[in-house]
């Protein structure tokens, strides 16, 4: 037994001058010194979930760690993720009352019109973001106004998302986060947003949103889930990668500022081909609730490091080519980086 391992390892062994990767992976401080994507507080997009009403911070029992906010409790968040070095939110606003053409969305004294203020107020530095879609302000949970036979109205809705832009640029938000994928938002919204003076604001389209399942724990946050029928007539299939590039090509050719896909970790290949195709853009990637989800109870039955899952999925969709990863990791994901992992 003895002689044949030998001669078995003799035969294997590699020659003087051989190349050694392993030699680079000897030491911590080797492999920190050769590490090709690396993670920093301010690669994260924070989402806000905002409620009507006050002092409120709601627990959403499919998201542990995540809450619905008043806008009071915006400004304590806002210096919470000063201190972590995260530098922008993502806001999603729940109204106080919903009707088949989301009003709210768009009204000067909105849930989120009035979040972008406070947290303008609090942290002048903090990069704010808005989803701009209908579907947390319609009472049938659509992206977009419905006909009677319950179709989404591309052309009709654009007008709609034009004033929602309009009134997030005029609050104060950086960028606006076209979501719902209707044909022509983007240069519609960047139309509007020149014609009012907001030459200022930024758009990140979500150029790129699949139709898919791991949307699941958000509707229950954003309480924006579709009251019959589905989002597919809007969603891409998730069979399809080609189809994401022509999204792309047309948001950028309508003015986009920065590029989504959405969800990032079932899609990564997609992430890839967009960042190849548009490099001059920032690309960001949406670590969705879902995806969030799985690893919080995972790790709440022992089945996993979180903390190492959480690096290993962040670190995954930076490597693709995400400069930007929207996710609900952030704060935990900063923590744990200030701390020295
Ligand atoms: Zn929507």
């Amino acid at each position: 037994m003895t002689s044949f391992h030998s001669d078995a390892l003799e035969a294997l062994r590699v020659g003087p001058g051989a190349k050694r990767p392993r030699r680079l992976r000897r030491t911590q401080s080797l492999r920190d010194l050769v590490r090709e994507t690396t993670l920093e507080p301010s690669d994260f997009v924070y989402p806000l979930f905002v409620v009507a009403g006050e002092d409120t911070r709601r627990p959403i029992e499919s998201m542990p760690g995540i809450h619905q906010l008043s806008v009071d409790r915006l400004e304590g968040e806002a210096r919470e993720l000063a201190t972590l070095g995260v530098k922008a939110v993502l806001l999603f606003g729940i109204p106080g009352a919903k009707d088949p053409h989301g009003l709210e969305s768009f009204a000067d004294d909105g849930v989120v019109q009035q979040a972008i203020r406070a947290l303008k107020d609090a942290a002048p530095d903090l990069v704010v973001v808005t989803d701009v879609c209908l579907c947390e302000y319609t009472d049938h949970g659509h992206c977009g106004l419905v006909d009677d036979a319950g179709e989404v109205l591309n052309d009709e809705t654009l007008d709609v998302l034009r004033r929602i832009a309009v009134s997030h640029g005029e609050a104060g938000a950086d960028i606006v986060a076209p979501s719902g994928m209707m044909d022509g938002m983007v240069g519609a919204i960047r139309g509007a947003l020149d014609e009012e003076g907001l030459q200022r604001v930024a758009i990140l389209s979500y150029a790129v949103k699949y139709a898919s399942a791991f949307y699941g724990p958000f509707r229950e946050a954003a309480e924006g889930a579709p009251a019959f029928g589905d989002r597919r007539s809007q969603q891409i299939d998730p069979g399809n990668a080609r189809e994401a590039l022509r999204e792309a090509a047309l948001d950028v050719e309508e003015g986009a500022d920065g590029l989504l896909v959405k969800p990032a970790l079932g899609y990564l290949d997609v992430v890839r081909s967009v960042r190849e195709r548009f490099p001059e853009l920032p690309l960001a990637a949406y670590n969705v609730s879902g995806e969030y989800a799985m690893v919080k109870a995972a790790a709440a039955n022992g089945w996993l490091d979180e903390r190492a899952v959480v690096f290993e999925a962040l670190t995954g969709i930076r490597r693709a080519g995400a400069d930007l990863v929207v996710t609900y990791h952030a704060k935990d994901a900063a923590a744990w980086l200030q701390s020295g992992r």
